[in-house]
């Protein structure tokens, strides 16, 4: 059985050097805000070339607590609202929701799949404060129009980047092309921990002050607590482990370029459409998403082969039960890619034999 995804064999890559870092971390006596978080956050910064970086308890929880800061800051209030594409995983919807605001559904790019530009200005009132963007399966976002649009209207663009780590913008990192982003490093991401973990960056100290006081607490300093705030930070284990896997990042987006790259020249059958070329960087793959109207039959028929693939996501958010005050939205593109989407494996542990079947088994469907 070829594996979706293989995270034994993607994290057997990385030893003897992440047992090393971990046992490090328990030997240390010092589990929570300490030397390793500590590293791992400045050389997060350093990677994605960014004046700050917060460890968080998940991706989740650092894309609230931005929202969360910039309330403090007295830059959002509650009821504002935050334009965000419809087409992502639940957690861009929820942060905004548990923030206090408000989300407002724009459709994606068809072929893209990132939030539509053009779509945009159509959507913003009075009350949006915040454009943001998912570089959805690894690719960046259009930042130029994004940000364009941004400038003219006084929003803040805050980059959802859980599915894009590395991932380039005009030689910039995603992380660093907005005004903060949120990481998840969820073990499945292109930069996994051992379990939860997540990051804020932003070249804005105030912001960074900010949220790194809401992750812990509300409290800049010990048992002073200025801020009705949360508990989630990245621990120093999981920052351990971290930091061991930063280091082959790029190699790792590499490999997972690479086969994206023999997909796409060599799949060629009619009834799939394929994801777009990487350019200069700027998609990492985190999932290979082919669209196909005959989406239950070609995962049936590639599992007969031996081959595992998911579905990203089958349900869109405006259509879960936990969203049901946008079920009257009508979002045709966002369902449309939700009811065809198939995600072949695609990871940096896979080899290229497992690469050619899965080519032959996609060319070999037919209806
Ligand atoms: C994974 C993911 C998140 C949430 O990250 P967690 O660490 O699981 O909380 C947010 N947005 C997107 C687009 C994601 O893929």
């Amino acid at each position: 059985m070829i594996k979706y995804c293989d995270l034994k064999e993607i994290n057997n890559r990385y030893e003897p050097a992440l047992t090393q870092a971990i046992t490090r971390a328990v030997q240390s006596g010092w589990y929570i805000r300490g030397k390793e978080c500590e590293r791992f956050e400045q050389a997060f910064a350093n990677y994605c070339g960014c004046g700050h970086c917060i460890g968080t308890g998940n991706g989740l929880d650092a894309l609230t607590i931005i929202l969360k800061a910039y309330c403090e800051l007295g830059i959002m209030q509650p009821g504002d609202e935050v334009i965000v594409p419809a087409n992502t995983y639940i957690a861009t919807i929820l942060s905004i929701i548990q923030a206090g605001l408000k989300p407002v559904f724009c459709e994606p790019c068809a072929t893209s799949y990132n939030i539509n530009p053009a779509h945009i200005e159509s959507l913003i009132t009075e009350r949006t404060r915040a454009i943001m963007p998912v570089h959805l399966y690894g690719l960046v976002a259009d930042m130029d129009k994004i940000c364009a649009i941004a400038s003219r209207h006084s929003l803040k663009v805050i980059e959802d980047s859980a599915q894009a780590h590395g991932a380039l913008h005009n030689g910039k990192r995603t992380g660093n092309l907005g005004d903060a982003a949120a990481f998840s490093f969820y073990p499945g991401k292109n930069l996994g921990a051992l379990g939860d973990g997540g990051a804020i960056t932003t070249n804005d100290p105030q912001l960074a002050e900010t949220a790194r006081a809401i992750a812990n607490y509300g409290s800049h300093k010990k048992y002073i607590n200025t801020f009705k705030g949360v508990n989630s930070r990245l621990d120093e284990i999981q920052a351990a482990a971290l930091s061991v896997k930063l280091a082959t990042l790029d190699a790792d987006n590499n490999a997972r370029r690479e086969i994206a790259r023999t997909y796409i020249e060599r799949i060629d059958n009619p009834l799939v459409t394929l994801p777009v070329a990487d350019k200069e960087g700027n998609h990492v793959y985190h999932i290979f998403a082919i669209m196909t109207p005959h989406r239950e039959s070609l995962q049936r028929h590639l599992f007969e082969q031996g081959i595992e693939t998911l579905i990203h996501y089958p349900i869109a958010p405006h259509k879960q039960q936990a969203l049901q005050e946008f079920s009257h939205l009508h979002l045709p593109v966002t369902e449309l890619l939700h009811a065809e989407e198939l995600s072949l494996p695609c990871h940096p542990a896979m080899d290229s034999n497992s690469v050619q079947k899965v080519i032959e088994a996609v060319n070999s469907f037919k209806v």
